[in-house]
Formats: C-alpha cells, structure tokens, sequence
C-alpha cells in the first residue's frame, strides 16, 4: 500500500470496504485494488489485502455465527428430559481461541434482550456478568452484535463476582465491561471485595460498602450470563483462585498440592462451579466455616430460582450457561455439566449452549 496516513476512521472504511468487495460483491483481488484506487485514491497492492482482511475480521465488521444442530438438541433434551426450546447445540468444530459457542451465546443473550425490553420498553436491561474465559468471549460477541443494532435497548452492567486469579485480570467481569459501547451503557455496577475471602468473616464482608452497593442491586438483573467450572480441570479457575489466586502451572511442571479448601470440597464430592460456587454430582457443596470462599452475589439456590423465572409473563428473567471445551487443553466439560442437567437442586440456568462435542459426549455417557 502506497504509504498514506489515513485517520482511525478513514481506516475503518476502508476496512470495511475491503471486506464488502471480497465477501458479498465476491470481487477477486484485481478489481478489489482497482474500485479502492478510484474509490479512495488508495494504491494497494494485493499482497495488502489478506493483512486488511484479516483485520476487518478482527474488529468485528464481519461477524462468523454458527449454524445450530436441531437433531442434536432433539437428542440431548429426550435422553435427559429437558425441554428442547432451552438448548442450543452449536454445529461447528471448537478449537482452542474459538468463540463459536460465545457467537451463538450472544445471539440467545440478545434475542432475550429483545423480548424482556418488551415488558419494560423505556428501561435498561441489567445484565449480571460472571468471570472467566468463555464469558468474556460471549460478552465481547454480545458487544459487537449489539452495535449492528440500530434501536437496541439501553444496558445496565453488573459484575456478579468479585475477580478472578490475579494474574489473569482479563478474565474478571468487570474487564468485560469495554465491549459494549459507552452510548448503549446506561450504567455499570462493579462488586469490590477481595476474590476469596474467608468463610467465618463472609457476612461481615456482605456489610462493607463494595459489597453492599451491589448486592442492593442484584434484584434488578434481568439476565445472568454465566459459564461453569470442572473440578477435573488444571486450568479451571475456581481451583486456581484457591490454589493462590495463579492462573499459572507451577515451574517444575508438576501439580500443586491441593490447599486446604480443595482438599474440603473434595471431601464433599467436588465435581465444579458456576459462579464459583462449588457442587457435587447430588447438589450444591456449602464449604465448611473454617474454609474460604469466592464473594459472588448469586448463590447456585439464587440462580436455580432467577432460571425458574424464564417463563415469569411480569418480571421474566434468564440464566444462560454456555458450555464449551476448556480454551487451554480442549478437555470436554461433560463430567461438570451432567449434575446441572440430572439434579433439580442444580437447575441454575434456563438456557444452555453447548458445542456438538460436548453434546456428542453427554449422549455417550448418558447411553446406558
Ligand atoms: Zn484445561
């Protein structure tokens, strides 16, 4: 490309035009260079395309959703009894950094959107964000969707848990918080304690005015978009967070010997999280008083209760659980997510995407 400066916004367009030619006027490489010399007096040359392609991708000026698989979500909900209106089973092959289940989670979190701004046209709806990996790719894929929205309702964001391990500051909700665009946020509510505090000191902690003020609000939150955790996975970030707040493997390459509060959840039958509240394959683990435990402002009893409100006609509300293989090793989180679709003390959500594997899986352990 002939070096010319072009301003952020003269480089966005031409971004954008780049990828209209390529990809809905389905120009070759030729004509693409020859409409952008007459169009913006720009000389590229086509080994500059692929770079701007590419970066038109990145910023989210075209958009990959996935198809869905119908005879796989027919299959899941008869096996397990569910009502197949609730699940949505991504058709595409999950690699590591792909964000396909985030893709369809954020097209299910902005349909209901939609549908609850219809009870209440002149408000916000409040969005409650959990922490980690594949929310923040939802919450990035919802950010993007809603800036193609011409008349998409305002957002009030909440941070439904405290942190994460330190030295992964990006997967806290509150980083999510710069995806949606500053015109859509009506307002913004992060939850400020410690990431795990002690359980003897929990209701103190409730008290102090970082919890407090969020907590006041929790009623209010209209969807909570949420992932889990598998107790079996090194990377999860639940044991993590209780391994000293390191998102790391230890230097020697060997495994860390389980802290106290691992080895207490164990005892209990830990299988994972949502929300950083532990459960075991029978129910919901209440970690032992001389434990620690994560602030959250949703207890797994709180978020089984909103998710019974989906159907609610006056104050409907949602829990969307995205399910996909961990981002570090690939690892299916089947064995996590079975106690949530078998045991109705752990129906803490009201919609789940999961990707085809993870589907295939849970047909597999559950064919007997
Ligand atoms: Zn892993």
């Amino acid at each position: 490309m002939k070096r010319t400066r072009l301003s952020a916004e003269q480089k966005e367009a031409l971004l954008f035009r780049v990828l209209e030619l390529y990809v809905n006027k389905r120009l070759a490489a030729p004509e693409i260079t020859k409409k952008i010399a007459g169009e913006l007096g720009l000389e590229l040359q086509r080994t500059n395309l692929y770079p701007l392609l590419r970066e038109g991708v990145r910023r989210g000026f075209l958009r990959f959703t996935p198809p869905t698989s119908d005879s796989l979500r027919e299959r899941v909900a008869e096996k397990l009894e569910l009502n197949p209106a609730r699940i949505h089973v991504v058709n595409a092959r999950q690699d590591k950094d792909d964000e396909h289940v985030a893709a369809t989670g954020a097209e299910v979190v902005l349909s209901l959107i939609k549908k609850f701004s219809l009870c209440k046209p002149r408000e916000p709806i409040h969005l409650g964000l959990g922490p980690g990996r594949a929310t923040r790719a939802l919450a990035r894929n919802l950010g993007l969707a809603m800036r193609a929205e011409l008349h998409a309702p305002k957002l009030a964001l909440h941070a439904i848990t405290a942190g994460c391990p330190s030295r992964s500051p990006m997967y806290a909700p509150l980083a999510f918080f710069s995806f949606f665009e500053p015109d859509i946020v009506a307002e913004a509510d992060a939850l400020f304690t410690e990431p795990v505090v002690s359980c003897a000191e929990y209701e103190t902690i409730k008290q102090r005015p970082g919890f407090a003020k969020a907590f006041a609000k929790r009623d209010k939150i209209d969807i909570v978009v949420t992932s889990l955790g598998d107790a079996d996975d090194r990377h999860d970030l639940f044991r993590n967070l209780h391994e000293g707040y390191e998102d790391t493997d230890p230097p020697t390459g060997k495994r860390k010997a389980d802290s106290a509060a691992l080895q207490d959840l164990k005892r209990q039958g830990w299988r994972g999280n949502v929300q950083f509240r532990p459960y075991s394959k029978e129910g919901i683990i209440h970690e032992a008083p001389h434990s620690f435990r994560a602030p959250t402002l949703f207890e797994l009893e709180d978020l089984r209760n909103m998710a019974s409100a989906a159907i609610d006609q006056k104050h409907p509300r949602a829990v969307v659980l995205t399910v996909q293989p961990c981002g570090r090793c690939s690892k299916l989180r089947t064995g996590a997510l079975l106690p949530l679709l078998r045991v109705p003390e752990l129906r803490v959500w009201s919609e789940l995407v999961v990707d085809a594997a993870t589907a295939r899986d849970l047909l597999r352990q559950t064919a007997v």
